[in-house]
């Protein structure tokens, strides 16, 4: 996934990127995903108003832990990209207010780019449902599948005292 900011930018031209990447290596350090697809990366590049403009999506297919039980979490991501690329010898004649990825080199690989980005998404909180009722803070049972008697047993030493007085 390589492209010259240079070549787009003055020679117009464009390239698009339908490819796969390994996500493994990358995340091969978060204990939170539990197996992940290919990411799919389909972008284009286009010269745009002195840059290089690359938009397209990514996408994949996650299974996380939940963030209230532990069991898997399925978690589809669709990433929108619409980023613009300058060179650092033409960035000081584009407006500095815009959002731009000034790059020192002239080739530039998108496969970091596209990895950061899907770091950067993944899901804080994945849920392996809505209404997860996730694991008793006392007994450590998944509620989703059992129940137990610890929060009944509970009772607030405000409502003991409470209970004294009104009998
Ligand atoms: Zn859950
Ligand atoms: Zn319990």
């Amino acid at each position: 996934m390589e492209f010259r900011v240079m070549e787009v930018v003055s020679k117009g031209v464009e390239h698009s990127f339908n490819e796969e990447l390994d996500m493994q290596e990358l995340l091969g350090d978060r204990k939170d995903v539990l197996s992940a697809s290919q990411l799919r990366a389909s972008l284009a590049v286009r010269p745009f108003d002195g840059t290089a403009q690359v938009s397209g999506e990514l996408s994949a297919d996650l299974k996380m832990a939940c963030s209230r039980c532990l069991e898997p979490a399925e978690e589809h991501i669709v990433i929108p990209i619409e980023e613009r690329f300058a060179h650092v010898s033409a960035a000081k004649d584009i407006n500095e207010d815009e959002d731009l990825i000034i790059v020192e080199e002239d080739k530039v690989d998108l496969r970091p780019y596209v990895e950061g980005t899907m770091l950067l998404y993944l899901p804080m909180s994945p849920l392996c449902s809505d209404d997860c009722k996730g694991l008793c803070p006392d007994c450590g049972i998944n509620l989703n599948e059992q129940s137990c008697g610890c929060s009944q047993d509970v009772i607030d030493p405000r409502f003991e005292a409470l209970k004294k007085l009104l009998e």
